[in-house]
């Protein structure tokens, strides 16, 4: 059997996602059929598909409380099609715990479940340290020793980054979660793409790096008009990610495109997905 990778004790079940599942919930609920967002993002980075036995139920439970509670007091607020984005979020403390759970679940499925592994062993071999760091976090509701950044993807805290003016299916309806390094720890993140909202958990921060206005610790009201800069490596992510999708809607076949174009048609003009392929700079 699998133990469970965060209490080392029970059974883990194979049912874990890396984002909170009431997200890909709203993906489906707000696209016309649950097929239809692969119609406009056929790339999309979506692990809904992964199911590792990362977690155990009892952890689970305990997580799905914390993860209901981002959900309703951060995410509905800013990814919201009826109401723009509030300039002043509520951080709450269940909304941070929710960021340092992804995190966990990200590095840990990286270093139990490896892929594509592309670490040095000597970076790999830190991994643990590093979930230990974070899961102590999470135990004693101390989150002082990394750093979180949010940037709600509207359009003036966009426009003001300069971040890449690419199809707006890239901030309002992508998921990914993914850690990246640089050589010799120059930087450590884990990047969490959530439709609305770019968060970046520095794992191994750069002080060169200039965030200013983005780090949510101790912020209880944070103010989204006072999001001024992030580092140019953001809108570097963000234009890798589009040209994969690019990339992906290229090699499309015909019969592909076609069964596209026929659901695309029957799409109800004012559900979620359809405003923000409609959307333009
Ligand atoms: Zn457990």
């Amino acid at each position: 059997m699998e133990v469970c990778k965060y209490c080392n004790q029970n059974e883990a079940i194979e049912n874990s996602h890396l984002i909170p599942k009431s997200i890909y919930d709203w993906l489906k609920q707000t696209a016309p059929t649950p097929y239809i967002r692969s119609t406009h993002n056929p790339n999309q980075r979506v692990q809904d598909g992964l199911k590792k036995p990362l977690l155990c139920s009892d952890c689970e439970v305990v997580f799905s409380k914390i993860e209901n509670n981002f959900y309703k007091d951060y995410f509905t607020k800013v990814a919201n099609y009826r109401n723009p984005c509030p300039e002043n979020l509520k951080i709450t403390l269940d909304v941070l715990k929710c960021i340092y759970i992804i995190a966990w679940r990200v590095l840990a499925d990286s270093f139990y479940f490896p892929r594509d592994n592309k670490y040095t062993d000597e970076e790999f071999n830190k991994f643990p340290i590093f979930l230990e760091g974070i899961k102590e976090r999470i135990e004693t509701d101390n989150f002082s020793q990394f750093k979180v950044h949010i940037i709600p993807c509207t359009e003036s805290v966009l426009k003001k980054l300069g971040m890449p003016q690419v199809e707006w299916h890239i901030y309002e309806r992508s998921i990914t979660a993914e850690p990246r390094i640089w050589d010799d720890w120059e930087r450590f993140i884990i990047y969490i793409q959530i439709p609305f909202s770019i968060i970046v958990f520095e794992v191994v921060p750069n002080e060169n790096d200039e965030w200013q206005g983005s780090l949510v610790e101790g912020v209880t009201d944070f103010k989204i008009t006072e999001i001024q800069s992030v580092p140019s490596y953001l809108k570097s992510i963000v234009s890798m990610y589009y040209e994969n999708f690019e990339e992906s809607r290229r090699s499309l076949s015909k019969e592909q495109i076609d069964i596209l174009t026929k659901v695309a048609e029957k799409i109800d003009p004012n559900c979620g997905s359809s405003k923000t392929m409609k959307k333009r700079w």
